[in-house]
């Protein structure tokens, strides 16, 4: 990665929802096995010079099948903090006990003809995008149910069953802060939920979560992930002495 870039505006482009279309970054965020990557990479498969991924820099370790570079650059915990102390990140977080960070000069320029920079990042890094670019849409994605969302957790065979009720754990918290966000698309089929974040980019349709709907989704999502954690736990996979590791 460049580690060069010390810009420290990231906003060039009207505000998210001033005039329709947005040209801001647009960051999707919501719980670990929601669907953020999956829609991201659809967006820009399925729009090919409209959307563009932001890499971030990560101190946790490459998965099987992960790509420097592609995935993220990943960095050793020391080369992270030094790119933090210069300034070159445009937000970044500790989450589920590594470092993960976006590059500033991913963001730079945000151009109303170039593509809209795509930033699959955690809330934190989320709020940091929203105070430094005006013009960032946020969009919160929700899995569509307990079942299908534990599943595809757990089917991705990427966490060991510690990590996943680690990352349910976050997502306890994740979810509590999910009204304070402004827009809210369902993963349930894939197609049809890119097609919805595709709309709130353009301006058209608006989801802001207020319904009945909504709530009963968030508590049937908290409270699926409670029983997960409490289940792993009983077989021992969880160890909730394990947070800080
Ligand atoms: P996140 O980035 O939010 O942690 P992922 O994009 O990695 O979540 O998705 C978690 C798992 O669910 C992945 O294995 C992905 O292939 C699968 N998945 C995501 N969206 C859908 C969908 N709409 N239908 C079926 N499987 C999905
Ligand atoms: P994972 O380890 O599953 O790839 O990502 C774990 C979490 O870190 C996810 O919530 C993901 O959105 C978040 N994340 C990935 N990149 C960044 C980043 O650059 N900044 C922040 N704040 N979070 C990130």
């Amino acid at each position: 990665m460049s580690g060069s870039a010390k810009r420290s505006s990231v906003d060039a482009s009207p505000p998210a929802g001033a005039g329709g279309a947005t040209h801001g970054p647009l960051v999707l965020v919501g719980p670990s096995g929601a669907g953020k990557t999956t829609i991201a990479a659809r967006l820009v498969e399925r729009n090919p010079g409209r959307f563009a991924l932001s890499v971030s820099a990560t101190t946790r370790r490459p998965r099987a099948g992960e790509e420097d570079g592609r995935d993220y650059h990943f960095v050793l915990r020391r080369d992270f903090d030094r790119m933090v102390r210069a300034g070159e990140f445009a937000e970044w977080a500790e989450v589920h006990g590594e470092r993960y960070g976006t590059p500033a000069a991913n963001l730079v320029p945000v151009r109303e003809r170039g593509p809209v920079i795509v930033l699959d990042i955690d809330i934190q890094g989320a709020r940091q995008v929203m105070r430094r670019a005006e013009s960032a849409l946020v969009i919160f994605i929700l899995p569509a149910g307990p079942d299908e969302w534990i599943d595809r957790l757990a089917g991705r065979g990427t966490e060991s069953p510690r990590e996943i009720a680690r990352r349910l754990r976050t997502a306890l918290q994740e979810l509590a802060e999910a009204p304070s966000f402004g827009q809210f698309v369902v993963n349930a089929d894939l197609d049809r939920a890119a097609d919805e974040v595709l709309a709130l980019v353009k301006g058209v349709g608006s989801d802001r979560g207020g319904g009945r709907g909504f709530a009963s989704l968030r508590h049937a999502l908290d409270a699926g992930a409670r029983a997960e954690i409490e289940r792993l736990d009983a077989a021992g996979g969880a160890d909730s002495a394990d947070q800080g590791a």
